[in-house]
């Protein structure tokens, strides 16, 4: 079932776009399933249980990491990550950054802004984001690689629409900006299961895709 799903999407995402299977709440077995039919870009968003399956699974995974990190939890994270694509504040920019400086590795990452309806203090605003990136020469041991986005939590196609340009712009916006930082500036991280048909629309690079490949997750375990 799994790995006719991954078969299905990759099948239909256009070329360019890659698939992030977000595994999160998903048991190790669950995730081979995914392995053996390809997929080697898994997601996850909880430190504790990232730093769990990364020694039980294949060594040759792209670990991304999508969720809310707190300063506390890098290195359970950073080792073993290929992209942070949830960098929601100046402040874990600025500790993976020190942590890149005492480790000796330049870290790639995705910021994410705050554009969702939704009542959260995570997140970058649009300002923000183009006053980091104005020196970004501040972050030696940072590779900002784009934006990761999430839509408001709706039915309504137009919110999600409009949210998701919003996020492009932003995109779009360092690119014109920054020409400095184009070249690596390329990944636009949006669309997940309900959503993803409309992302691929508004340009993105990258679909966070969990529940259309795992199934519903149960909260209460791993
Ligand atoms: C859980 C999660 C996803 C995947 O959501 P689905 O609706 O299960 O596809 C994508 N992005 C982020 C940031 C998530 O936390």
């Amino acid at each position: 079932m799994i790995q006719d799903k991954i078969h299905d999407i990759v099948g239909k995402l256009p070329s360019g776009v890659k698939l992030v299977a977000v595994s999160k709440f998903h048991s190790v077995p669950e995730l081979m399933e995914a392995y053996r039919a390809g997929q080697r870009c898994f997601g996850e968003n909880r430190p504790q249980e990232f730093a769990m399956k990364v020694p039980e699974m294949p060594s040759d995974i792209e670990w991304h990491f999508i969720g809310h990190l707190q300063t506390n939890k890098l290195k359970m994270v950073l080792p073993y990550v290929s992209l942070i694509q949830s960098v929601d504040s100046l402040r874990l920019l600025e500790a993976i950054n020190n942590w890149g400086t005492m480790n000796g590795k330049v870290l790639d990452v995705l910021l994410e802004p705050h554009v969702a309806a939704e009542e959260t203090k995570q997140g970058f605003s649009c300002d923000e984001i183009m006053s980091v990136l104005s020196s970004s020469e501040r972050y030696p041991n940072i590779c900002f690689k784009g934006i990761m986005g999430m839509a408001t939590f709706t039915d309504d196609e137009e919110i999600i629409c409009s949210d998701f340009s919003r996020i492009r712009e932003i995109h779009d916006a360092v690119r014109r900006e920054y020409p400095v930082l184009a070249d690596d500036f390329t990944e636009l991280s949006i669309g997940m299961s309900d959503d993803y048909p409309l992302a691929i629309k508004y340009g993105s690079t990258m679909v966070r895709i969990g529940s259309m490949i795992f199934g519903s997750r149960n909260y209460g375990v791993v």
